[in-house]
């Protein structure tokens, strides 16, 4: 049996410890084979980022670097064009071939907005999709209600409990599994450092000197 393997994708502006517990616990907890760190290059869904693409990737580089479990993918950031998560999973696919189970990590937050995500019903051809259920955002179940109908339809047909479906077949299931509760977000770093205090402890120490000595984060509003 083929050990599936998991996916990251994000701006990581900056990679910070909600990132890395997110997919140490996923990895071990699904007994995955290694988890993909794929930062984005021009996000479609949201505002440009705030340090540039080079300096995203090496954040993550420097944020991974030593854990056998982590690999960088760059691959979003060489595009010149939009980065969906549909085309790199397709890409991903072509490399890896139809066999080979592969889990995409979403917080619950990213979940919620699926339906938005440009050709999104294809993603269940290429991946499994395994939430994270990120501090302060409410359970699958209990938030349900609020999904589009076409997203809540999919999440019946396709939830299940079950870690060994991640290794039944190559794509199709959604998963929730549980990390702890790490309640950092990119924002709230940004916009500490705007505001000319320290996120340490809440980021690798290797991040957070590439921030000081890039002058990363200091003139921006923290938006
Ligand atoms: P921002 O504050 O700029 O929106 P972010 O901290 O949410 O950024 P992203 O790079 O947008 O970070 O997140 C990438 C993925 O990691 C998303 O699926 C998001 O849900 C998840 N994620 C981010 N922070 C956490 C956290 N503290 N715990 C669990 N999941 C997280």
């Amino acid at each position: 049996m083929i050990s599936p393997i998991g996916m990251l994708g994000g701006t990581f502006d900056p990679l910070h410890f909600g990132h890395l517990r997110l997919a140490q616990e996923l990895v071990e907890g699904l007994a995955l084979s290694e988890a993909r760190f794929v930062p984005a290059g021009l996000p479609p869904h949201r505002g440009q980022p705030f340090a540039l693409p080079q300096q995203r990737l090496e954040m993550v580089r420097l944020g991974i670097d030593g854990n056998p479990l982590f690999l960088l993918d760059e691959r979003e950031i060489i595009k010149p064009t939009p980065s969906y998560t549909v085309e790199t999973l397709l890409d991903l696919r072509r490399e890896l071939g139809a066999m080979q189970p592969l889990c995409l990590f979403m917080g619950m937050d990213a979940f919620f907005g699926l339906a938005t995500w440009h050709r999104w019903h294809e993603l269940f051809d290429l991946a499994h999709i395994v939430v994270a259920q990120r501090p302060g955002v409410d359970g699958i179940t209990r938030a349900a209600a609020t999904l589009p109908a076409e997203l809540l339809n999919e999440l019946n047909r396709r939830l299940t409990h079950e870690p060994e479906a991640l290794r039944d077949e190559p794509s199709g299931a959604i998963l929730v599994h549980p990390v702890t509760a790490l309640d950092i977000s990119a924002t709230q770093i940004r916009s500490g450092l705007a505001a000319g205090r320290s996120p340490r402890y809440l980021l690798p120490d290797a991040v957070l000197d590439y921030i000081q000595t890039n002058g990363l984060y200091k003139d921006i509003n923290g938006t």
